[in-house]
């Protein structure tokens, strides 16, 4: 699938959930935050015609999210299933880890190739207040799952915020000099409930670099496997890499290759863009794969050419990331 600016369309992203069991400061507000309700979200074999059409349509690469996808019952079994369709060739997970120790074994031997865990501190405390009442020992139990059960090559998300992790920056990246880890440095974008702050507390990729001189030179090194937007470098010596993901002040919007799909059944060619295609009222209605991979070439048609997101306050946008899934 090549879109109107000659990008070729590869890459699902679905969010299984908009339920979380955390409340990330920039992602989610603490409370009232307003649920799809249960007859809204697709069910499982719903998202898998969904997958078959956008598969038809060109899709080779698909990622679980949410919300939390770990706390949707039946996660593996859809997993399975996703495995079974030849054309797909990775098959991956953004998660925050938590249900990992539970889950990390059986996901794997459903056909699972790797995890995203997302962490923005080391300090349990800290994780404490940032997630509003996460576990970080629950996340480095899942790590170790996830090291254990061959989910590799497993990356950490960490966005970075100023004045509430910024200074840990050093400590993320020695991680990479005795383990095979892929830490992610991420940009805080205005989204979510962090629509009206993120502009005062992002801390730009050069000044996170910056951050980073105290540990040697950064080697710039090929792409990690499914390494997306991620620019990635090495420490000398160091067994994992280091990447940036600069959404705001270098955005990468020329080589995006992805489409999303909420939990409800809206297809987004953009995450930072409103505009969503409706397939879950088309679907029920009974149309088939191939009306369905029809609708989807027509979203990949308008995906916007880049984002327009803005620092004071961003107005584009209705939803928070845990319904759209990152
Ligand atoms: N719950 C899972 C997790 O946290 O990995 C999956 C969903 S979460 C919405 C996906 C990713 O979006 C996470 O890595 C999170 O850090 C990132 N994210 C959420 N809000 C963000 C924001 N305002 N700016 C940058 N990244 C954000
Ligand atoms: Fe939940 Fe992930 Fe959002 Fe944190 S970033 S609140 S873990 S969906």
């Amino acid at each position: 699938m090549q879109d109107q600016f000659q990008r070729q369309i590869n890459y699902l992203r679905i969010s299984v959930t908009d339920r979380c069991n955390l409340r990330c400061l920039y992602c989610m507000p603490e409370d009232g935050v307003e649920l799809i309700s249960r007859e809204e979200v697709l069910r499982w074999e719903e998202i898998l015609k969904i997958v078959q059409s956008c598969v038809k349509a060109g899709i080779r690469k698909v990622r679980l999210t949410g919300g939390e996808p770990l706390i949707r019952l039946g996660l593996t079994a859809f997993v399975r299933q996703l495995g079974e369709i030849p054309e797909i060739d990775d098959i991956a997970l953004t998660t925050n880890g938590i249900l990992l120790p539970q889950y990390a074994k059986e996901l794997k031997a459903a056909g699972l190739k790797r995890v995203n865990i997302s962490l923005d501190t080391l300090r349990p405390e800290r994780f404490a207040r940032i997630t509003r009442g996460g576990s970080l020992a629950k996340v480095w139990a899942g790590v170790e799952a996830a090291v254990s059960a061959g989910l590799e090559p497993l990356k950490f998300n960490c966005v970075v915020m100023r004045g509430t992790n910024d200074d840990e920056l050093p400590d993320f990246a020695r991680l990479t000099l005795t383990r095979t880890f892929h830490v992610r440095f991420i940009e805080l974008m205005p989204i979510g409930s962090s629509d009206k702050w993120a502009g005062g507390s992002r801390v730009t990729i050069p000044e996170i670099k910056e951050k980073l001189a105290e540990l040697g030179p950064l080697l710039p090194r090929e792409q990690v496997t499914g390494g997306g937007p991620a620019k990635y470098y090495t420490l000398p010596e160091a067994k994992g890499t280091i990447g940036f993901i600069s959404a705001m002040s270098e955005h990468f919007c020329a080589a995006c290759n992805r489409l999303r799909m909420t939990s409800e059944g809206k297809l987004r060619p953009c995450l930072h863009s409103k505009q969503e295609v409706d397939l879950r009222t088309p679907l029920r209605a009974g149309a088939g794969v191939d009306d369905l991979a029809a609708i989807v070439a027509q979203a990949v048609a308008r995906k916007p050419k880049q984002h327009s997101m803005v620092d004071d306050g961003w107005a584009d946008n209705e939803r928070v990331m845990s319904q759209i899934g990152g």
